[in-house]
């Protein structure tokens, strides 16, 4: 009771990102590519996005692996997960770098971008 929460604590970013938002990256060595996510780990604050963090899997000829065949082996480039921290959402409608808000319409809350104001809409998931 009357405890003190806003000094000394980290600030906490919510999960707002999804897979099929587009990111861009805002630390590190890829600083400033966009990208789409293609997973989400929340529990681990990570994600993967496509074409960022890539690192290189060596592949036996005819392996398999997650239900494709290499036809020849070799080096598979593919998105490795790193920190959610780096990167910053990319607005749908005004195509900058936002934080997501959330505000009731109707019965429901929607999220919008605090930078212009406009609802975020995503893509029905397929
Ligand atoms: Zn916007």
């Amino acid at each position: 009771m009357g405890r003190q929460q806003a000094q000394g604590r980290p600030h906490v970013r919510s999960l707002d990102i999804r897979s099929g938002d587009t990111v861009v990256v805002i630390s590190g060595a890829e600083r400033g590519k966009r990208g789409v996510v293609q997973r989400t780990f929340s529990a681990q604050r990570r994600i993967v996005v496509a074409g960022i963090n890539i690192r290189k899997r060596h592949q036996r000829s005819g392996e398999q692996r997650g239900g494709t065949t290499a036809l020849q082996g070799g080096i598979i480039d593919f998105p490795a997960p790193f920190s959610y921290s780096n990167v910053q959402l990319i607005c749908s409608r005004c195509d900058q770098p936002t934080r997501l808000g959330r505000r009731l319409e109707g019965d429901h809350y929607v999220p919008f971008c605090k930078r212009c104001g406009e609802a975020y809409l995503r893509a029905p998931r397929a």
